[in-house]
């Protein structure tokens, strides 16, 4: 029995993309892995692919940033697959635009998802965390954080991220949860794929383009993300939090 087995993971956003990717990796490390994400139909994909590998898994349809639908879904977990211990706020959203065309509803759609559901994720699950004297929280950021063109709104949203995080940190250490923060640089999903439409490129050149500015030659793909939240959630990661890494092919931060 290796130390993961039995504990709950929920990971958010996680029907598609980075999301998918680190459901299938926490499932093989060992996990129970609650799919969260807007609809729950679309997370069948990613639940039938770590239930037939033998994995624990299940799907919960809700907006992160409604507080009630949070509360019900977190208790959800608990009732049919254990008490939840780990946490990763991946789901997001992007309205890009330069400032002087964001509508004030960009702004707010895309602050309310990533920062409004962090926190109420968050809080939702500490309570299990602090019950059980261990947790893990992993925050998705993004190289976005440092500041990009078009993106005022997912920027800030991201810099969040990261103030949120050292915070969980500094709160939540005495209890043995650790929350960290993963700022990935270009990742091909459906987000990115958006990008390049709204920049008018097809997304084969949009990555080209992209691998050669990235000192590591290529993209990224969701897995080197979840390889880290994977070292992130480990038991082997206990003294390590409140940080912030890049996985962009290069440095960054
Ligand atoms: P993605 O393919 O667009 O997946 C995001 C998922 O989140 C979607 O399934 C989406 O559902 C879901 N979601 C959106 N709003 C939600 C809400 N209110 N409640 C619950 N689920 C919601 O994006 P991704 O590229 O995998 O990105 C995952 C995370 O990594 C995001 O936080 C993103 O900002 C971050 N990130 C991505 C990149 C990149 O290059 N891809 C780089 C840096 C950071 P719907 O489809 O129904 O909207």
């Amino acid at each position: 029995m290796t130390p993961t087995t039995g504990r709950v993971a929920i990971i958010t956003g996680a029907a598609r993309g980075i999301g998918a990717a680190v459901a299938k990796r926490l499932s093989s490390d060992g996990y129970a892995v609650a799919v969260l994400d807007l609809d729950e139909s679309a997370c069948s994909e990613t639940v039938d692919a770590l239930t037939s590998t033998g994995g624990r898994a299940l799907a919960v349809g809700v907006d992160v940033a409604e507080a009630p639908a949070v509360e019900a879904a977190v208790a959800r977990v608990a009732d049919e697959l254990g008490s939840p211990t780990v946490l990763v706020n991946n789901a997001g959203i992007t309205r890009d635009n330069l400032l002087f065309k964001m509508s004030e509803d960009d702004w707010d759609a895309v602050l309310r998802v990533h920062l409004r559901g962090a926190f109420l994720m968050s809080k939702a699950t500490q309570a299990h965390m602090t019950k059980a004297g261990w947790g893990r929280i992993v925050n998705l950021s993004s190289t976005s954080a440092l500041g990009n063109r078009g993106q005022a709104n997912y920027a800030t949203a991201k810099a969040g991220m990261q103030g949120l995080t050292k915070t969980l940190a500094i709160e939540l250490g005495k209890f043995g949860i650790t929350a960290n923060a993963i700022a990935p640089g270009f990742i091909v999903t459906e987000m990115t794929k958006l990008t390049a439409e709204r920049l008018g490129v097809s997304f084969d050149e949009f990555q080209q383009a992209r691998a050669k500015e990235t000192p590591v030659p290529r993209v990224g793909q969701p897995e080197d993300i979840a390889h880290a939240v994977s070292y992130f959630v480990s038991e082997g990661a206990s003294f390590v939090t409140g940080q912030v890494l890049y996985v962009a092919g290069g440095p960054r931060g």
